[in-house]
């Protein structure tokens, strides 16, 4: 759950200024690319029908975006000896590429770290969150523990294009958060990168070219390199829209549709990126509000796109996460938008 706020540091907006996006005019047809992620995605909140629901209205209407596959939601990684449900919502997961979809981890269970030993989540302990942001872990403990999701993944046909920060509200987490902040900007350990691009490098994600959903900003947002290597690399690809589409709570208190476009598509904030010839405008959403069984944000998702598709048809170009990175990693900017 990415609900906690984080302004984007100084050196974020220096990378803004410097990559030149500021300031500079870009050519007409050039197009605002869409994307979305979606946290938290598991069979234990909802089952497999919901969820190939959602992937073919994407698949239908072309849309494209991320939802999370969290193998250790329940406690037990989804890949050992998967029940009905399970196995079913597998066999979507590791399909859902070929509907316009990406796969991340989230990372293991979203809360204690996983035991991969005994199969188990622990009972106690850091959260995940949080340990990716704890000084004293070094880049080969993130190592094994990204490559033994990775590997759970494997088991099942699932390959991962990227990792998402389970953010946590918890007491224990919000106590330690605290306490990095006062030391300074919060942010990764810097081992958590080097981990990535050697996971990079050796094949073990789906491309050679990853985004991480970390920091967040609806103003001074980015896409910024955390580790690259050549062809190789992992961005930090921060999304500038948030999520009315019911959230992590399922309430309807948070539903709402024309915060991303109103219904005659004059304002919202895709229009806001759009007069402001932003890149993209990504937003996240939570599967708790966006299942299309139980979820309050449905019908508002779908609200979404037919305004779109009324409104915006020839000024927008749906992509992966997965696929901006790469086509920004390979030429060297937004550059690749005047050609679409
Ligand atoms: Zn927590």
């Amino acid at each position: 759950m990415t609900f906690l706020r984080i302004s984007t540091t100084p050196i974020a907006l220096a990378a803004l200024l410097t990559i030149g996006y500021i300031g500079t005019t870009p050519k007409k047809d050039k197009r605002l690319i869409l994307s979305f992620y979606v946290d938290d995605t598991s069979p234990g909140i909802a089952g497999p029908q919901a969820y190939r629901t959602f992937l073919e209205y994407c698949k239908a209407h072309g849309i494209r975006g991320e939802s999370t596959v969290l193998l250790g939601y329940d406690g037990e990684s989804m890949a050992e000896d998967p029940d009905g449900v399970e196995r079913v919502f597998l066999d979507y997961a590791k399909r859902s590429y070929e509907y316009g979809i990406d796969t991340h981890m989230e990372i293991m269970t979203h809360h204690e770290l996983f035991d991969f030993e005994s199969g188990k989540k622990r009972e106690k302990g850091i959260h995940e969150g949080l340990w990716l942001h704890e000084p004293s872990v070094t880049a080969n403990e993130y190592y094994r523990y990204f490559s033994n999701i990775i590997a759970e993944g494997e088991r099942v046909g699932v390959r991962f294009t990227g990792l998402t920060w389970p953010g946590c509200g918890c007491e224990a987490c919000s106590l330690r958060y605290g306490e990095l902040r006062k030391a300074g900007p919060l942010r990764f350990n810097p081992a958590v990168w080097e981990a990535l691009l050697n996971l990079v490098k050796q094949g073990k994600f789906r491309n050679r070219v990853i985004p991480v959903f970390y920091e967040s900003s609806e103003t001074d947002f980015d896409i910024v390199q955390k580790a690259a290597d050549g062809s190789f690399a992992v961005y930090d690809l921060m999304p500038n829209a948030e999520d009315h589409i019911g959230t992590w709570e399922n309430t309807t208190a948070r539903v709402d549709p024309g915060y991303y476009i109103s219904e005659d598509g004059r304002s919202g904030i895709i229009i806001r990126h759009l007069q402001s010839r932003a890149p993209y405008c990504l937003w996240y959403m939570h599967w708790q509000g966006l299942d299309p069984e139980k979820g309050v944000g449905w019908e508002a998702f779908k609200t979404v796109i037919e305004r779109i598709e009324k409104h915006l048809n020839d000024k927008v170009v749906w992509m992966r996460p997965s696929d901006i990175v790469i086509r920004y990693h390979d030429a060297g900017g937004w550059e690749f938008l005047e050609s679409q």
